[in-house]
């Protein structure tokens, strides 16, 4: 069993409009266990769209398309299907019928180009739409099912829900469940990772485990089929643990959880204040903290000091080490943290400095490099690391670091 998406419209392979409507189908059909193998875009253009149609016939059992169905010349989806079938058009008269009342009930009346809209492939089903005046079609080509809906997304939700899985249930299509679980995890690299995984992300292991990475964050997929959410939790759930028993301190959080809600979780649970001081991420990691709900209670504020006389003059640190280290450096990362603690009064502080680029840099440092400082009261831990990417990555990647620190420190240190 094997599903293809089929996403219609030159808005969508110009670029000007991304493709939401395969990733919300494709998540709709893993909850009921159609696993999809391919996503296809296609412009408004008749050859293709017969190509396009005729090959996802071939090699899946079940196509959903979307798009094409306006009343404009450009709507090309009924005549594509009926060429595909091999079948004429024919009108539908409770579905003009139904065009007609919908702009009846606007006070209007049908534009003769609207009539299109109640043609349908000869044998096809009409799926009615409740949201707007395009109708959808189901019928079956060679032996696949076909499913063709507005691409509006709003009105494709509700027709998807009322109309195509229903009868995705009753032709036995949907069977079971596709369930995923995401797990985050940071501070190593991908195949570190899956060194320490090689027995659960090898091919036809149950469930299925894969590896992506985002923004330094390494996540790990399982995907379980299964005949009910329950059967499907159960294979999960087994190695989750296996995974986070291997992985440990790596893992940070699960689905789209970012690290900045489980550093604010640990800081209410060890009653631990916190401030930062920021160069290199200008406020990035302040900002993340702020995102979560009751961050407040244990967050007292940060400073940005981009210039060295901020650095002096905001955070105590010495012009003296300014002027031999330079601002990119461990001391005055080290400075930094320990500066603004006491100016905040914290239990904690984290600093950052660095080089996002693109210009700057040193043979030393070179762009990309950052110094993340740790302050708490029993002592002041930097790390310098360096990364490659643009100036926003680097940003974006250096703030989660710095996050991983704090979060690194709250998980250890239970007492002080
Ligand atoms: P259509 O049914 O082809 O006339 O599409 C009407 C509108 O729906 C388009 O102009 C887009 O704004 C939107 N749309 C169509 N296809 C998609 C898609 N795959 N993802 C998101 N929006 C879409
Ligand atoms: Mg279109």
């Amino acid at each position: 069993m094997k599903a293809e998406i089929l996403s219609i419209g030159s808005e969508l392979t110009s670029g000007q409009n991304l493709d939401t409507n395969g990733q919300w189908l494709s998540r709709q059909l893993a909850e009921i266990g159609i696993p999809v193998g391919f996503h296809t875009t296609v412009a408004d253009d008749l050859a293709d769209n017969i190509a396009c149609f005729r090959a996802a016939c071939e090699r899946a059992d079940l196509v959903i398309a979307t798009g094409g169905l306006g009343p404009t010349q450009d709507d090309l989806t009924r005549e594509v299907l009926s060429r595909v079938a091999g079948v004429e058009l024919v009108e539908d008269a409770a579905c003009l019928e139904h065009i007609q009342q919908m702009f009846a009930r606007r006070g209007r009346l049908m534009p003769e180009r609207n009539r299109v809209q109640a043609l349908f492939p000869q044998g096809a089903e009409v799926l009615f739409n409740s949201a707007g005046t395009a109708p959808g079609i189901w019928l079956t080509i060679g032996s696949a099912s076909v499913a063709a809906m507005p691409g509006v997304p709003s009105e494709m939700f509700r027709m998807y829900a009322e109309q195509v899985r229903p009868r995705l249930l009753a032709a036995g299509l949907g069977s079971g469940v596709l369930i995923q679980r995401k797990i985050n995890t940071f501070g190593v690299g991908e195949s570190q990772i899956e060194e320490r995984l090689l027995d659960l992300t090898r091919r036809g292991h149950v469930p299925e485990v894969g590896i992506t990475v985002s923004d330094a964050v390494i996540s790990l997929r399982i995907l379980a089929r299964a005949a009910t959410g329950e059967d499907a939790q159960a294979q999960i759930a087994p190695v989750e643990q296996v995974i986070r028993e291997r992985l440990g301190e790596l893992v940070f959080g699960v689905e789209n959880e970012e690290m900045q809600v489980e550093v604010v979780r640990l800081l209410h649970e060890r009653r631990h204040t916190l401030a930062t001081a920021e160069s290199l991420t200008g406020g990035l990691v302040a900002h993340r903290i702020c995102q979560v709900p009751g961050a407040s209670d244990f967050f007292r504020g940060g400073v940005v000091t981009y210039t060295d006389e901020m650095k002096s003059a905001q955070l105590g640190v010495a012009r003296a080490i300014l002027e031999e280290h330079g601002a990119v450096s461990e001391p005055v990362a080290r400075a930094m943290a320990e500066g603004v603690r006491k100016l905040f009064g914290t239990d904690l502080s984290v600093a950052t400095t660095g080089f996002a680029g693109p210009g700057g840099g040193t043979d030393e440092n070179p762009v990309g490099t950052a110094y993340v400082a740790l302050a708490h009261a029993t002592g002041t831990e930097v790390i310098r690391h360096g990364w490659l990417g643009t100036r926003l990555e680097i940003m974006s990647r250096t703030a989660t670091l710095a996050l991983n620190m704090v979060r690194l420190r709250l998980m250890r240190a239970t007492h002080d």
